[in-house]
């Protein structure tokens, strides 16, 4: 237990996240005690609603399973059913159904249990707050309240979520705590599958069935942020690849042109990396090129967009960097590399820790080469051969 990751959170983010755990413990076990013994009717729809659900994501899981997919978000599927429980099931059946999520993270054996839970907690407390406002034992079913309690629903789960995450890394994007728009598109029609769900399940438990098809669909669709996340990262450096990081970069150029705001490329490419490769072996190569990438990200400012180039060569763009910053930051990046220190194992199996790399910089700013990206890259590689040229382990300007 003293193990546990879970206890590397920062103070105010542990207290937050086992406060919303205790929460939902206490709201599960009052939703609990305070349900009368389910009908036959009841149960027939809690059937119909899990069987359904059930049956669409352990087929989603087997299908992504042969394709190999390693990385799965399951969440809008169970928001869906959970929805059309908040509409058709008494609290207590509710309760049963959330151990769909449950059981899923201890089928899955996620590496991050506590945070599973977490969100977990934050989803059983905006389920429990809706059902609450939409009537406890008889939740209203007119349409302006099942607006209003999917909105609820969404809103206040994010709103949890966003905050532990938040307090855990004070540093993150809205976009990492809240999710991208396409997360916010996924919720909606994942409350209104799950709306429709319980709805039609009121009247007859065997029409949940209906959602099958759709619920399907929502799980194939949840995995869309990822693919593309996948399709955008570099999978060695999880920097942006080429073709990302060029799409990005044109668009924060045309952004600051206008404002003649002052940016600069920086373009890196690691000094006699052969070596490395044929004294250390390609693995430790990989380790020091994802050692790299990790040093980029912390050593530059979050709007820096960082890419990783091609083979060991980088590239950052740099918002907001007049020459002199543009300068000061190359210099900053070189000196981090030259102390870099990586740790990793030698081709006979040993632990080797890797020093003395090095790394060339070619820069070129807007101030002198305009705001087009071909411009500015190719000025930017003719400095970084001139780097190359002086003897290595050098910043030139373009
Ligand atoms: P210099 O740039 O200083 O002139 O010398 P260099 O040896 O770094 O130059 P060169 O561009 O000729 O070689 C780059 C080497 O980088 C070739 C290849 O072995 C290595 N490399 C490229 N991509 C990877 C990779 O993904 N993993 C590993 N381990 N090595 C890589
Ligand atoms: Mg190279
Ligand atoms: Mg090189």
């Amino acid at each position: 237990m003293r193990d546990w990751p879970m206890w590397t959170l920062r103070l105010p983010a542990l207290t937050y996240w086992l406060l919303v755990d205790v929460a939902a413990l206490a709201t599960v076990t009052w939703a609990i005690i305070s349900s009368e013994t389910p009908a036959p009717s009841e149960i027939g729809r809690f059937a119909a609603i899990a069987g359904t659900a059930g049956a669409v994501i352990i087929g989603s899981s087997i299908y992504s399973h042969r394709l190999g997919e390693t990385e799965r978000n399951p969440w809008a599927a169970h928001l869906s059913y959970l929805t059309a429980g908040v509409l058709a099931l008494p609290p207590n059946l509710l309760v049963l159904l959330l151990f769909g999520p449950a059981l899923h993270c201890l089928l899955a054996q996620r590496p991050e249990t506590y945070r599973w839970l977490f969100t977990l907690s934050a989803t059983a407390l905006a389920v429990f707050g809706t059902r609450y406002l939409l009537g406890w034992t008889d939740p209203k079913t007119s349409l302006l309240m099942m607006v209003v309690g999917a909105a609820v629903l969404l809103s206040v789960r994010a709103g949890l979520i966003a905050f532990g995450l938040k307090l855990r890394t004070p540093s993150a994007t809205f976009e990492e705590n809240v999710g991208e728009p396409i997360d916010a598109i996924l919720g909606v029609v994942a409350v209104s599958i799950g709306g429709l769900m319980g709805f039609v399940a009121l009247t007859n438990a065997v029409h949940a069935l209906i959602a099958g098809p759709s619920l399907a669909l929502l799980e194939r669709a949840a995995q869309l942020p990822q693919w593309r996340r996948s399709a955008q990262r570099d999978a060695k450096t999880g920097l942006a690849n080429a073709v990302h990081w060029d799409s990005k970069a044109r668009s924060e150029l045309a952004k600051g042109a206008p404002r003649i705001r002052p940016m600069a490329v920086m373009l890196m490419d690691l000094d006699h990396f052969k070596r490395v490769n044929d004294e250390v072996g390609h693995l430790a190569g990989d380790a020091a090129l994802a050692a790299i990438s990790l040093l980029l990200r912390s050593t530059l400012r979050r709007d820096d967009l960082v890419g990783r180039f091609g083979g060991e060569e980088f590239v950052v763009l740099l918002p907001d960097a007049s020459p002199e910053v543009a300068e000061n930051v190359a210099e900053r990046v070189r000196q981090a590399v030259a102390d870099l220190t990586v740790p990793t194992m030698a081709t006979d199996g040993k632990p080797h820790e890797l020093r003395g790399l090095t790394v060339s910089i070619g820069v070129a700013t807007t101030t002198r080469f305009g705001y087009e990206l071909p411009d500015l890259l190719v000025a930017a590689d003719a400095a970084l051969l001139a780097a190359k040229a002086y003897g290595r382990n050098l910043v030139s300007m373009a």
